[in-house]
């Protein structure tokens, strides 16, 4: 019973450890800010040339247009509870 546990233990772990580094890949392939393909550009996140200039998030670094920003210490948030959180 053991040996099954620790077998399952490892195999999450090489998952998770497979998942992290193809996450760390896509990071590096991303297209810069304000690209269409951006993953931040969804239906709230609009490309910039329809929306004007976007903004990134200083805690969560989702992409949003800078109408909505809220601005504290020099910096832009999302949302007024992540002005209150530090930068990821
Ligand atoms: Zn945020």
């Amino acid at each position: 019973m053991m040996r099954i546990l620790f077998w399952i233990g490892l195999i999450v772990l090489v998952i998770a450890a497979i998942r992290s580094k193809i996450r760390g890949k896509l990071r590096e392939m991303t297209p810069p800010p304000g690209h269409p393909g951006y993953p931040g550009a969804g239906p709230q996140a609009a490309p910039t040339r329809e929306l004007g200039a976007t903004v990134e998030c200083a805690h969560c670094h989702v992409y949003f247009p800078e109408s909505e920003a809220v601005t504290a210490n020099g910096r832009a948030y999302c949302s007024p509870e992540h002005v209150n959180l530090p930068p990821a």
